[in-house]
């Protein structure tokens, strides 16, 4: 019926009036409509999806923090700078801000002193003219508060501080709004939708796929852990988590797939190179015959969000090639910039 499609999300026979263009890829990943977008949501499931689902999920630090430290402008918004809290066994609390020109600054507020800004580069990150304009600018942003250039003289509680955020990563702990509610959602809704959008209507109206809508639509958290979901999320520089051994992508790409993984299929979301996420999107094996490749079945999206730039499906087989040879391009530039740099020291000896 040309009349009708099958939405995604819902899985509702919709008249095409009720199109709408849908990221299943969120924009603040960088993800264009063009290769990871649809036209097959409904109006009303793209509304919720993009206010209960990506929303959470694109304000969750992490992906702010990484957005922020690699200036990915979405929708010509910039990530927001407050990206989490210091939690010092204090009554006191102190808000962390990522600023321009690679500074970070805490903000101190104590409930009985007057309350302070500490800020400095981020390694080396930032020049002593960088230090300057972003001093003024803490100024103005926090005109009731002190705000204390890294140089200048301390009082013992605001050294106190200073060295306990020195410490920090050994002895503090940021309170991280990471939202482990908006991950599982946000790939649940990203996995359903790429299986949607490859294996056609068919997967739309499996019962794999409602298995998956189920989950995404329910509110209720404690409902959705007893849900029979399959999956897994993690780092991947942890050991114990590493499902995408063969393919990962490096730290300034997303990488997306949907994979054979023993006669079922997978789908695994790899966001900046680090963090992963694995969802099993069919567990009976009827699509796998429909991925791409002849060691490796399995199609692979990944995305670029400093260029804006997606490449996708292909071949998890060719991704790997293409990996393969970023590497050892990579490898060659560094290999012939250290051969430059060691016939220069040879020639100023
Ligand atoms: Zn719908």
């Amino acid at each position: 019926m040309s009349g009708e499609f099958c939405c995604f999300y819902c899985g509702q026979v919709q008249p095409k009036s009720e199109c709408s263009s849908e990221h299943i890829i969120p924009a603040c990943l960088g993800a264009t409509l063009e290769k990871t977008g649809t036209r097959h949501v409904c109006k009303s499931c793209n509304t919720r999806a993009g206010k209960d689902i990506d929303l959470p999920f694109c304000r969750d630090w992490v992906i702010e923090s990484q957005r922020f430290f690699q200036g990915i402008v979405s929708r010509g918004k910039r990530p927001s700078t407050r990206i989490g809290r210091i939690d010092w066994d204090r009554p006191e609390h102190v808000d962390v801000y990522f600023l321009e020109h690679k500074v970070i600054a805490y903000r101190f507020r104590a409930k009985t002193n007057e309350s302070c800004v500490i800020f400095g580069s981020i390694g080396q990150g930032a020049t002593p003219e960088a230090i300057g304009v972003v001093h003024k600018s803490l100024k103005d942003k926090f005109a009731n508060h002190r705000v204390i250039n890294p140089g200048e003289e301390k009082t013992d509680q605001e050294r106190e501080l200073a060295s306990a955020i020195d410490a920090m990563g050994r002895n503090l702990k940021l309170i991280m709004t990471a939202d482990l509610t908006a991950w599982d959602r946000a790939v649940v809704k990203m996995g359903l939708g790429l299986a949607c959008l490859y294996f056609g209507e068919e997967y739309t109206r499996s019962q794999q796929a409602d298995r998956l809508r189920a989950f995404l639509w329910e509110n209720d958290p404690d409902k959705r852990d007893e849900m029979p979901l399959h999956g897994s999320a993690g780092l991947l520089s942890q050991r114990d988590h590493k499902q995408s051994q063969f393919f990962h992508g490096d730290k300034s790409t997303h990488a997306f797939y949907l994979a054979e993984v023993g006669n079922k299929i997978g789908f695994f979301a790899g966001f900046f190179g680090e963090y992963e996420n694995f969802l099993e999107i069919d567990s009976v094996g009827t699509f796998c015959g429909r991925l791409p490749g002849a060691l490796m079945r399995g199609a692979v999206w990944i995305i670029d969000p400093k260029k804006k730039e997606t490449i996708g499906p292909i071949s998890l087989e060719e991704a790997i090639h293409r990996r393969s040879e970023e590497r050892r391009i990579a490898a060659e530039r560094e290999f012939a910039q250290k051969n430059q740099s060691s016939n220069d020291f040879k020639e100023d000896a």
